[in-house]
């Protein structure tokens, strides 16, 4: 087993990775940027290292700084959590030639999971259905145009290099189409260093529901289960839950040797996630593979307790899978509100500033992930997502009984947060009933 791990995050996520070092009895060196020197991840870990001013690219996002810690430190393996470098193939690459393991898959597999054309390609192959659109890249207008005729419009376009909700654009005539791809192009190019698009039929109702793998080093592959996370706002999670109320115990199987199909195809390790669109027939289609640990992993957690960080790290350390499906039980249900600093009645608009007054929930089936405290002072440079609220019952029904006490015991003053919005969601009529597609939030009044 490892003795020491760097953790190439900040946050919550950051903290979450120190907990699980610590219940492995390993030691977490934490680094930051000056915009975090007050963080709570800091103060938690072992030992920490300051990598350069607030700005992402030129901390978190700097392999640099991140690689010469990692020397200065001693440290075994390089845990990179979600966002920033976690999915970036060059810097899992960099780590193996430094003789540093990367917890999560190889460079290869990731490069594959991370070229969203690709890994369709790969889906295809594997035999799993996949949302119809192209299948060789697309080299001009004229291409996406004959593309978006044999499909049928809606389409959206997609980076192929995108992620978190960015680069998606959605055209729904001609027209539409002729103008955005131009735009889309250029944005991809600027955005992700990677003018690649591709074309996507749009599903519509749709519901998003992800399967969480994981992958040992020696071709051992299980399923956790599925997660719905259909409730979202410009194409990101907002609410997720485990199990989803559409999914019966053969779909969920169908969903989970799906997930493995595509696993195997691209030689997939550690613990990842396979992402499929729903329609209301019950016909799935994949969409694409993150190759890292999620944000609504927790849920996962509380209806499997498998403790899925512990697990990456054990896999990367090069221990064999110790759960085979048969073992894997989903118990229970679990719902994850994610509480950003964000004015939900602003369209969402991010927010920073101080936390002056803060309450947090507790009792029976609540568990929280957040770094914040009083007195927290939200930098303006990173993701919103302040804290996760995750709300467990025996059942669907008292999940979300728990979840909708404890946003009432949630109190944080000072910056606009997404806690109304949930309270709003959470007591809605279709959403009690479990009867949610991705247009939820549009048609919900907060
Ligand atoms: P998903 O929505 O796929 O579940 P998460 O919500 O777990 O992903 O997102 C994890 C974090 O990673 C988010 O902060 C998201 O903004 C970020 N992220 C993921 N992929 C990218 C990317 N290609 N570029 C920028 N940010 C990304
Ligand atoms: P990202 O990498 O940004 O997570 P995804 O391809 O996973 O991009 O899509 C993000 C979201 O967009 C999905 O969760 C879903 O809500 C919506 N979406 C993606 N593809 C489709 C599709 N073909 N039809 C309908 N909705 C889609
Ligand atoms: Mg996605």
């Amino acid at each position: 087993m490892f003795k020491k791990i760097l953790i190439a995050n900040r946050g919550e996520i950051a903290l979450r990775i120190i907990r699980a070092c610590k219940e492995l009895g390993i030691q977490a060196v934490a680094v930051y940027s000056e915009a975090d020197e007050n963080s709570l991840h800091v103060r938690f870990a072992d030992d920490e290292w300051c990598i350069g001013p607030g700005p992402a690219k030129l901390s978190y996002n700097k392999w640099q700084n991140i690689i010469s810690t990692a020397e200065i430190k001693g440290i075994d393996a390089i845990h990179p959590g979600y966002g920033f470098l976690s999915e970036d193939p060059d810097f899992a690459q960099i780590c193996a030639d430094c003789k540093i393991k990367f917890i999560g898959p190889s460079p290869e597999a990731m490069k594959l999971a991370g070229d969203k054309f690709a890994a369709k390609g790969a889906a295809r192959k594997a035999g799993v259905p996949v949302v119809p659109g192209n299948t060789d890249p697309i080299k001009d207008l004229d291409q996406a145009v004959s593309v978006a005729r044999s499909i049928g419009y809606p389409v959206l376009l997609k980076a192929a290099a995108g992620g978190g909700g960015r680069g998606l654009r959605l055209a729904s005539s001609e027209q539409g189409l002729k103008d955005l791809f131009p735009i889309a192009q250029a944005e991809a190019e600027a955005a992700f260093g990677d003018p690649g698009i591709y074309l996507e039929k749009f599903i519509n109702p749709a519901r998003h529901i992800e399967v969480q793998i994981l992958a040992d080093e020696y071709g051992n592959i299980v399923y956790l289960g599925e997660r719905e996370c259909s409730i979202q706002r410009r194409y990101q999670k907002l609410i997720e839950e485990a199990p989803s109320p559409f999914v019966n115990p053969k779909l969920r199987e169908r969903l989970g040797r799906a997930a493995i199909a595509v696993a195997r195809e691209i030689k997939y390790t550690n613990a990842g996630t396979v992402e499929f669109i729903v329609d209301k027939d019950g016909n799935f289609y994949f969409v694409e593979i993150n190759a890292r640990i999620q944000v609504e992993h927790p849920v996962t957690e509380m209806v499997t307790g498998i403790d899925i960080v512990k697990e990456q790290i054990r896999i990367a350390a090069g221990e064999k899978l110790s759960i085979s499906q048969k073992d894997v039980e989903i118990r229970g249900h679990a719902i994850e509100c994610r509480i950003n600093a964000e004015d939900p009645k602003e369209n969402f608009k991010p927010a920073s500033g101080e936390i002056v007054a803060l309450n947090i929930p507790g009792g029976p089936g609540i568990r929280i992930d957040t770094h914040i405290y009083q007195g927290y002072v939200v930098p303006p440079y990173y993701d919103s997502l302040l804290a996760k609220l995750i709300a467990y019952g025996r059942d669907r029904d008292e999940a979300i009984a728990r979840m909708r006490r404890a946003l009432e015991e949630f109190v944080i003053e000072g910056i606009p947060t997404t806690i109304p919005f949930h309270k709003a969601a959470i007591s809605d009529e279709r959403f009690i009933r479990g009867d949610i597609d991705t247009g939820f939030v549009d048609g919900l009044m907060f």
